[in-house]
């Protein structure tokens, strides 16, 4: 990481990016040689400066979701300067790692889960930027990218990676993990992974017509399905240290393998609506 001091203090003069990263626990950095930005949005700072840079040809920018201290924990992260950071710089196609927790003996530590589907147990967080005005309600049954999922499940498949093609995240409130009785029964669903932060993110990069593609990495089983004291952070942050390196190169590959043009419905999530606001 050799992140410069400097920075931009004019969005307009930030260098355009077309792919975007929001960095989970653990992921504080991503590529080596970046320009760092400024950004400043109508909802205030993103969690750090954006960094810029290329991979692959492409132009990448990056945040680390957390701050690069991880001082926000998930029910402070500033999720609409995040995404709105960077779609103000160019990005039209956002990639998400993040931990979370098994809640099935399926899918063990290590594991690599491209979820299709989430289930919202958050309360209070701001989840739209659409607060004022004609109401606009986007789709969110499908609330993922179907590109971005096909082409992360085919390169974590060709990386070897223990993989998971579909899931169930649930994300929760938080900062605490599930209890024992709360894990059983998002189990009982039939539900998968469990999280904290990706909602409202997955939602919110729908709202400004991002494609959204959440690369989840099983660093333990939750409280319902494992023995003894259940998960703690300690255990979380020593697999995503294990793992770091291999998740990296993941969304390495994944950021080459994207479409260059996007073919998906994401595009055009806000045809015909008409916007209180007008999008960076
Ligand atoms: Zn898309």
């Amino acid at each position: 990481m050799s992140t410069q001091p400097s920075a931009s203090a004019q969005p307009s003069a930030a260098p355009a990016a077309e792919i975007g990263v929001i960095g989970g626990s653990g992921f504080y950095s991503f590529l080596d040689d970046v320009e760092e930005v400024r950004v400043d949005t109508p909802y205030g700072p993103p969690s750090d400066p954006v960094t810029v840079g290329e991979l692959a040809g492409r132009r990448v920018a990056f945040v680390p979701r957390h701050g690069r201290d991880h001082r926000f924990p998930p029910h402070k992260i500033p999720y609409r300067a995040n995404l709105w950071a960077l779609r103000s710089l160019g990005v039209r196609q956002v990639l998400a790692p993040s931990a979370v927790g098994s809640l099935t003996p399926d899918l063990g530590v290590g594991t690599l889960a491209v979820p299709d589907q989430l289930v919202d147990r958050t309360s209070g967080r701001e989840q739209t930027y659409y607060d004022e005005g004609a109401a606009i309600h986007v789709s969110f049954a499908d609330p993922y990218c179907p590109a971005g999922r096909r082409t992360a499940v085919e390169s974590a498949r060709a990386a070897g990676w223990d993989l998971a093609d579909r899931g169930t995240l649930v994300v929760i409130e938080g900062p605490r993990f599930s209890t024992r009785a709360e894990s059983q029964w998002f189990a009982s669903q039939g539900w998968t992974l469990i999280g904290m932060t990706g909602h409202p993110e997955a939602v919110l990069a729908r709202e400004l017509a991002l494609c959204y593609t959440s690369l989840c990495l099983v660093t333990d089983l939750d409280a319902g399905i494992e023995e003894g004291e259940g998960v703690t952070m300690e255990e979380v942050f020593r697999v995503f240290g294990e793992n770091i390196g291999r998740l990296r190169d993941l969304v390495g590959d994944v950021i080459r393998a994207l479409p260059a043009e996007r073919d998906c419905p994401c595009p055009n999530t806000l045809d015909g609506m008409k916007l209180p606001l007008e999008l960076p």
